[in-house]
């Protein structure tokens, strides 16, 4: 399926594309003048090619998971106290640094 059926062409009316709006859950239309494209969907909203390029360029950006180094950020942090907080939970004493304190070593 082309998401152009056809070639649109000034005069013409518009044609159905397979190209969904940026802005709902409808599909383009899409009509030309002499010098440019325009796509309307079924509420209305216009675009011309540069703006529903855009428009589709930030619907991504706006959908794309947290970017990774942010969930590193939020490890690091974690992965840091994750001693302390497991010394805390199992009752372990805190060193004064605030870490667990050393295993103290039973001999036999
Ligand atoms: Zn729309």
């Amino acid at each position: 399926m082309k998401a152009i059926p056809s070639r649109p062409m000034p005069g013409q009316p518009e044609s159905i594309t397979a190209i969904s709006c940026p802005d709902c859950p409808g599909v383009l239309a899409v009509s030309a003048d002499d010098t440019r494209l325009r796509f309307r969907c079924r509420l209305g909203r216009v675009y011309s090619l540069k703006e529903l390029l855009a428009a589709k360029e930030q619907r991504i950006e706006d959908n794309t998971p947290t970017p990774l180094w942010d969930h590193v950020d939020l490890v690091l942090p974690l992965d840091a106290i994750a001693p302390t907080l497991i010394a805390l939970a199992t009752g372990k004493s805190l060193g004064s640094d605030g870490a667990p304190a050393a295993a103290a070593q039973s001999t036999p």
